[in-house]
């Protein structure tokens, strides 16, 4: 029986979240896009649609942290439009960019 790795509370078969604490469950993979920063709003969302993301990262050509969005089950519509107005601030400003993504598989 699997554990979840943040409060050791035993997980029912196939959840994807923690009952108790709401942590995803699963290995976490690291993933990186370069975009141009046209593509970065659509990139994006296509990203948070997929729907096991858990966090992305906006990074300017530098790596300087630009942007951190926590993505939690249920990221959507009106919660999400804050944040992808500050994406088009970044895509105004930058011309390449790049998206760390964390997901749980
Ligand atoms: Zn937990």
């Amino acid at each position: 029986m699997a554990k979840c790795e943040k409060c050791g509370v035993e997980l029912p078969e196939g959840a994807r979240f923690c009952p108790n604490c709401g942590f995803p469950v699963g290995k976490m993979m690291k993933e990186e896009f370069k975009v141009s920063s046209e593509d970065l709003v659509k990139k994006v969302k296509d990203l948070i649609k997929e729907g096991n993301v858990t966090k992305i990262i906006v990074k300017n050509e530098e790596g300087r942290i630009l942007l951190e969005i926590p993505v939690t089950a249920g990221v959507v519509g009106t919660i999400l439009a804050p944040w992808l107005a500050a994406l088009g601030v970044i895509a105004a400003l930058a011309t390449k960019c790049t998206i760390s993504v964390e997901r749980r598989g």
